[in-house]
C-alpha cells in the first residue's frame, strides 16, 4: 500500500522547511490516501520530502510534524526514542529540586499532541490529538521502558480534544493505580496532589521556579495569593519567612488542599487564611474596604482561549493588575502572571503598564519570569512559550 501524502501548496513551505510542527489545512493542495490518524508523507508542490507527520482532516491542523529525516521511520523505536530523549534532557538541575515535573511537553520535545508529567512514582499523560491516539500503546511501552513508573494514569479530559474528534477520558493505562492523594516534593516542601480530579494533570508544574523566585521577595510580609489553587505559592511563601498569607479560590477543593499543604509543611493557622471569592470582585471589595497588602500573586487561569477572546483576555489582566496594584502598599510587590499563548510577553508588559497609569501608580520591573527548563520552548515553535510573569515593586 502507498504512504499517504500531502502536498503542500507553492508558496507555503516556507514554514515547514523552517521545521515549525503545524500544517494547516489552508496550506494544502491535495491529499492521497492518507487515512486519519496514521502518518503521512509531507511534500513541496515539486514533491520534494520536507518530512512525515500524522494526519488529521477533522483538525485545523491536519498535520503534525514528527520527523523532517526521510530515512526515518515512525514506529515503536521512533517512539521510545524521543521519549528516552526527552526524558534525558530533563537533566539533574532539575531532578535536584524536585521529583515532579514534565517528562514530555510536546511540540516543543518534537512529540506533538503528546504530554506526559511525572508526579514520584506515577505519570500523568494527556493525549491532545489523534495521531497520539493511535500510536498510544507504543507510547506506553516506551514511558515504562524509559521511566520504570508504578502506574500510568491518562488524563485526558481536556476540551481541546474535541477539535480532534476525540472524546474526553480518564483511565489508568499501565500498572497500579494511582491513589486519590499523590505527595510530591517541590523543594523542600511535601505538597499533595489529586492527579485523578486535580487541574491539568494535578497540578501547576510549571510554576515551580517561579515560586521559588517570588517567594524570595515575600520575608516579613502580608500576602495575597490570588488564584492560589493548592496553596503552592503560599507554602513557598510562608517557608521564606512570609508575616501572613491569604490564599484567594473560587474553587472550594481547592481551597482545602491549599489548607492541608500548609498544615503539613508545619505552618500554623494564624499563619494563613483563605477566601472563596471570584478575585475580580474579591478585590474591588478590599478596595471598598481600605485593605491593603504589602504583596500580591496574580496567576489566573488561561484567560486567552482563542484570537477571539483576546480582547476581552487583555481587559480581564488589565482589570485585576490595576485593583492589585492599588491594594499595594508603597514599596509592595506585585507578582504578575498570564498562560495565554497568545498574549505575547510584550502584550502582558503593556497590559500592566496600562493598568499602571489607569491605578495611578508608578512600579517597576524587579525581575521577570518565564517557564522552567522541563517546559522547553521549541525555537522553530514560538508558539510553545506561553508563560510569562513580572515581579513588581511599587514605588
Ligand atoms: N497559582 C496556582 C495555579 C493557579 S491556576 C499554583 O501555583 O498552583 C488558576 C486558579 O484560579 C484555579 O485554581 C481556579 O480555580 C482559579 N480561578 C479561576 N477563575 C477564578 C476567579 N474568577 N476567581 C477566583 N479563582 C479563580
Amino acid at each position: 500500500m502507498s504512504e499517504g501524502t500531502v502536498w503542500i501548496k507553492r508558496g507555503r513551505e516556507k514554514p515547514l522547511r523552517q521545521r515549525h510542527p503545524w500544517v494547516f489545512s489552508g496550506a494544502i493542495d491535495h491529499v492521497k490516501y492518507a487515512t486519519p490518524g496514521e502518518t503521512v508523507v509531507v511534500r513541496g508542490y515539486d514533491n520534494a520530502f520536507l518530512g512525515r507527520g500524522y494526519f488529521n482532516p477533522q483538525s485545523q491542523i491536519q498535520v503534525r510534524m514528527l520527523t523532517w529525516a526521510e530515512g526515518e521511520r515512525v514506529d515503536g523505536a521512533f517512539w521510545r526514542q524521543r521519549i528516552s530523549a526527552a526524558w534525558e534532557r530533563r537533566g539533574d538541575a532539575i531532578r535536584a529540586t524536585s521529583d515532579a515535573w514534565r517528562v514530555v511537553h510536546a511540540e516543543n520535545d518534537r512529540l506533538p499532541g503528546l504530554v506526559v508529567d511525572r508526579y514520584g512514582p506515577w505519570l500523568v499523560v494527556q493525549v491532545l490529538t489523534l495521531g497520539v491516539e493511535r500510536a498510544l500503546p507504543e507510547v506506553v511501552a516506551a514511558l515504562v521502558e524509559v521511566a520504570r513508573p508504578r502506574g500510568i494514569l491518562e488524563r485526558s479530559d481536556v476540551a481541546i480534544r474535541h477539535h480532534e474528534g476525540l472524546s474526553e477520558r480518564v483511565q489508568v493505562l499501565w500498572g497500579e493505580s494511582p491513589p486519590a492523594e499523590v505527595t510530591i516534593n517541590e523543594s523542600s516542601y511535601q505538597l499533595t496532589v489529586d492527579l485523578w480530579h486535580g487541574q491539568k494533570t494535578g497540578f501547576y508544574l510549571d510554576q515551580r521556579l517561579n515560586r521559588g523566585r517570588v517567594a524570595a521577595w515575600a520575608v516579613g510580609r502580608t500576602v495575597l495569593n490570588a488564584f492560589s489553587y493548592s496553596g503552592g505559592f503560599a507554602v513557598h511563601a510562608l517557608g521564606a519567612g512570609a508575616a501572613h498569607v491569604t490564599n484567594a479560590d473560587m474553587s472550594a477543593d481547592a481551597l482545602a488542599l491549599a489548607e492541608r499543604n500548609l498544615q503539613q509543611n508545619g505552618f500554623s493557622p494564624e499563619q494563613f487564611d483563605d477566601e472563596q471569592a471570584n478575585v475580580f470582585q474579591l478585590l474591588r471589595d478590599y478596595r471598598q474596604l481600605g485593605r491593603h497588602f504589602d504583596m500580591i500573586i496574580l496567576d489566573p487561569p488561561k484567560f486567552a482561549t482563542g484570537k477571539k477572546t483576546l480582547k476581552r483576555a487583555t481587559r480581564g489582566y488589565k482589570d485585576i493588575n490595576l485593583l492589585a496594584l492599588q491594594l499595594l502598599r508603597p514599596k509592595g510587590i506585585l507578582a504578575t502572571f498570564s498562560c495565554s499563548g497568545l498574549v505575547s510577553p510584550d502584550l502582558f508588559q503593556k497590559v500592566v503598564f496600562g493598568a499602571s497609569v489607569d491605578a495611578g501608580v508608578e512600579a517597576q520591573i524587579v525581575e521577570g519570569l518565564g517557564q522552567p527548563p522541563d517546559h522547553p520552548v521549541l525555537l522553530s515553535f514560538p508558539e510553545g512559550r506561553y508563560l510569562k510573569g513580572l515581579i513588581l515593586q511599587r514605588l
